[in-house]
């Protein structure tokens, strides 16, 4: 099932304040709809009923989508410095969904999903956009850090992350992005293959796969972010 509930959002450019409808979970297979609005980035966007501006929800969700095997936990991106500790949360609740908490059927159908957590949009779309495509996300996390060794300009800081936004035949496409703003800083290309060749040389990268899937949040950062796992 599909959860909503009724907050309110205000306008940041006029202040209006209006009700919003707000996603607590997603059922993508009952709601194929919804799916395609994360990967459109439409999803939670409404517009101000008085100046028009674009007004977009942070993500605070769950999202089951058994079509594709992915569970995922979206939280907003400001909350990246505290993932041990949302990562304890979120695996708490998957537990008792599907994991040793849950009936034997629920189990079954955790069995074929892979627990995932994302801080903001941009990671959110990328998880879904991955499993659409049928690659292998700790793959493509493996091939960022690569991808920081090969590219010398790189504007790689806190605060700005490194995101795969298209999946085409032969070419993958990438953004740089800023956490908070979402501001594209720069855009490229790289081809398929060298997925291929990380996936090739498994041994070469096992050491690293093993450190990128230490918890639910499948993600490059956790080699550099502390992770405070006391805060929240
Ligand atoms: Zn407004």
């Amino acid at each position: 099932m599909s959860l909503f509930t009724t907050t309110t959002i205000q306008c940041g450019d006029c202040e209006t304040v209006t009700d919003f409808e707000a996603a607590g979970s997603v059922n993508a297979d009952r709601r194929p709809d919804l799916r395609a609005t994360i990967l459109d980035d439409s999803f939670q966007v409404v517009a101000c009923p008085s100046c028009g501006a674009a007004m977009r929800l942070e993500p605070l969700f769950n999202y089951l989508d058994m079509e594709l095997g992915l569970w995922l936990a979206a939280y907003p991106a400001r909350r990246i410095g505290e993932y041990l500790a949302v990562e304890k949360e979120v695996r708490a609740l998957f537990d008792q969904s599907y994991g040793a908490g849950a009936t034997a059927s629920a189990q079954e159908v955790g069995g074929a999903l892979r627990p995932r957590l994302a801080f903001g949009w941009p990671a959110t779309r990328e998880k879904l956009l991955l499993a659409q495509a049928g690659l292998n996300d700790t793959s493509v996390e493996l091939l960022k850090l690569d991808l920081m060794r090969r590219l010398p300009d790189a504007p790689f800081q806190p605060g700005v992350e490194l995101r795969l936004v298209d999946v085409g035949e032969d070419a993958l496409t990438f953004i740089w992005l800023d956490n908070d703003t979402e501001e594209v800083l720069q855009e490229f290309e790289v081809d398929r293959a060298l997925l291929q060749d990380i996936e090739s040389n498994a041994d070469a990268w096992a050491d690293v796969r093993a450190a990128v899937t230490g918890g639910m949040f499948v993600d490059m950062q956790r080699l550099y972010l502390d992770g405070a796992e006391d805060a929240a």
